[in-house]
């Protein structure tokens, strides 16, 4: 879990309510700021939706009686709650399925574990490994790269986990569903997000 609130997630839904992705609060609320979105919040039962300027009035009078799982960050005058969804006003994006391959979404599918020798840690301690080594031909791809530590990166070098003898704990896929949504799920502070995801399967 990330200690800095500006890292933390924000699900965004497109204009027809359907989540298309997570991002992180600060460019949540650049989003917000400039008008492209608003927030979705639920008020007593009912989700209601914000711009900016109200999302800002809403949260000086919410900061006075913070509920359990809101956070707030500390602007000059007042305190800003942190909107964990949004909802495009602007534009659409791709459905959530396409799901980008990137460094935070694969150690989410990893759970942030070493696929070797199963290790948790946190991320600056952890290294993407390419399973078969680029200079055998391998591809940088969901299949062919997991998380893992250092130690084991440098045990394994350039070879395949089978001339490394290295096992893999799991074989590596692509994930249905974004990994960091189904991270998240667990925490407190996304369980508004429940009712905007797919059923899992
Ligand atoms: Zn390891």
């Amino acid at each position: 879990m990330s200690d800095n609130i500006l890292e933390t997630n924000v699900l965004v839904l497109n204009r027809f309510y359907m989540a298309v992705r997570v991002i992180d609060v600060r460019r949540a609320f650049t989003l917000l700021y400039r008008d492209c979105a608003e927030v979705i919040d639920l008020d007593a039962g009912q989700f209601q939706s914000y711009d900016f300027d109200t999302w800002c009035e809403l949260s000086q009078f919410t900061a006075m009686e913070k509920q359990p799982g809101e956070e707030y960050l500390q602007t000059v005058r007042f305190e800003l709650r942190v909107p964990r969804i949004l909802r495009l006003t602007r534009f659409e994006k791709m459905p959530l399925q396409t799901m980008r391959f990137n460094r935070k979404n694969l150690f989410a599918r990893d759970e942030n574990k070493c696929q070797y020798c199963g290790r948790e840690a946190p991320t600056n301690q952890l290294s993407m490994d390419h399973v078969v080594p680029r200079s055998h031909g391998g591809k940088t791809s969901w299949e062919n790269i997991v998380c893992c530590c250092i130690r084991c990166n440098s045990r394994k070098g350039g070879r395949t986990p089978k001339e490394a003898r290295m096992k893999l704990l799991t074989r590596p896929s692509k994930p249905r569903i974004n990994p960091i949504i189904s991270q998240a799920v667990d925490d407190p502070r996304y369980a508004c997000w429940k009712t905007f995801l797919p059923a899992e399967s």
